[in-house]
């Protein structure tokens, strides 16, 4: 049985106490802020593990999470309130090659705000705070599928020297670190430099990322189980080209994580 010694005991008060007086007094100099909104974070008003910097209720609020009703592989929400998982229309006619997306949230509100500061904004230390909101789905995930390998959805190099870092790595990596599942975000490239999803009609979605992505070391997904992390879906073409890619490698499976999705397709 593992004993804690007085001596112990003591260290460890003294070293949290330390730790209290350090925040109180960095709280001080820097009051926490809310990093959606700005405002100022009362003490009484901040909410406990919600990651590294704090949200204020109003903003967490205004997440609107994926409802009960959704389609069991693309999470598209369903029109009824009461909870209903079945597959939707879309994909029973045209079966992704993903296997579905797990995706907490839809991109609207407070959280759409959010995701625009963090990728538009070069707010890139919203990643921890963004990928802490991604973790209960993530685990789920891991639980239910096991040892998989996480591959966040690359940028185009172009992209990427503008933006200066990829969103979609940035959870990734939280989510690979805190579940202790392998990383690898070298071996699928993006060689298309492509108009941003969001910012293009349905039909224009599937030919903007046809033939966007490859794999560079196309044995690392042999026999693999995949997750793709990306921040947002749209239609999930994105995902479905990526997936089509990996499968083709000789990857087992695909899943995909994301933030949050688009209600319609
Ligand atoms: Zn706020
Ligand atoms: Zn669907």
């Amino acid at each position: 049985m593992l004993t804690i010694s007085y001596q112990q005991k003591y260290l460890m008060d003294l070293a949290k106490e330390a730790k209290d007086v350090l925040h109180q007094f960095l709280d001080l100099i820097y009051p926490p802020r809310c990093i959606i909104c700005q405002e100022f974070l009362e003490k009484k008003a901040r909410i406990p593990d919600n990651g590294p910097v704090p949200l204020c209720p109003s903003c967490l609020g205004g997440f609107q999470e994926t409802p009960p009703s959704h389609c069991s592989v693309c999470s598209r929400p369903f029109e009824s309130t009461l909870e209903d998982v079945h597959t939707c229309g879309a994909c029973l006619m045209k079966p992704p090659r993903f296997k579905r997306i797990a995706v907490p949230y839809l991109y609207e509100g407070t959280l759409m705000d959010a995701i625009h500061q963090f990728k538009y904004g070069g707010k890139s230390h919203m990643a921890g705070t963004l990928a802490r909101l991604l973790m209960p789905c993530a685990a789920q995930l891991a639980r239910e599928i096991g040892n998989v390998l996480v591959m966040p959805v690359p940028l185009h190099p172009k992209r990427l020297r503008e933006r200066g870092f990829n969103q979609s790595l940035l959870l990734a990596r939280s989510v690979a670190k805190e579940l202790t599942l392998q990383l690898d975000y070298l071996s699928l490239r993006r060689i298309k430099y492509t108009a941003p999803q969001t910012s293009l009609k349905k039909d224009e979605r599937r030919k903007n990322v046809r033939k966007a992505f490859e794999l560079t070391r196309k044995n690392v997904v042999k026999g693999e189980k995949v997750v793709l992390v990306d921040d947002v879906a749209t239609t999930g073409n994105t995902l479905n080209e990526c997936a089509g890619v990996l499968l083709r490698a000789g990857c087992k499976e695909v899943y995909a994580l994301v933030l949050a999705r688009t209600a319609g397709y």
